[in-house]
Parts: structure tokens; sequence; C-alpha cells
């Protein structure tokens, strides 16, 4: 018989920043190849947390 299609079989990705995977989302349809972040919130982090932050001070 054939196998019913599951919730898990959306693709995944590790987010960027926190590191913990994130299922596909319907808003990403268009442009899942360039998600790399889990929420908005992560994408800022990883943008901000590039390779040199800005010294203090
Ligand atoms: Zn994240």
């Amino acid at each position: 018989m054939p196998r019913m299609r599951r919730k898990s079989d959306l693709p995944q990705k590790i987010c960027a920043a926190c590191a913990r995977p994130f299922a596909w989302r319907r808003k990403w349809a268009r442009d899942w190849d360039a998600v790399r972040y889990c929420s908005k919130r992560c994408k800022d982090a990883g943008t901000s947390a590039a390779p040199c932050p800005a010294p203090r001070g």
C-alpha cells in the first residue's frame, strides 16, 4: 500500500545562528535556497556577528 506523506517530509535546514534545525515554511517557498536562519532574530544575530565585530569603546 502507498505510504502517506508525512509532515516530516518537509525539507529542513540548520540555522546558521542558533544551529537548530528548522523546517520549511510556506512563506519561504520562493526563496528557500536563500534561507539560512530560522527567524529574523537569528538573521540579525547571524549577520551582525560576522567575522570581526566592531570594537567597543
Ligand atoms: Zn536560529
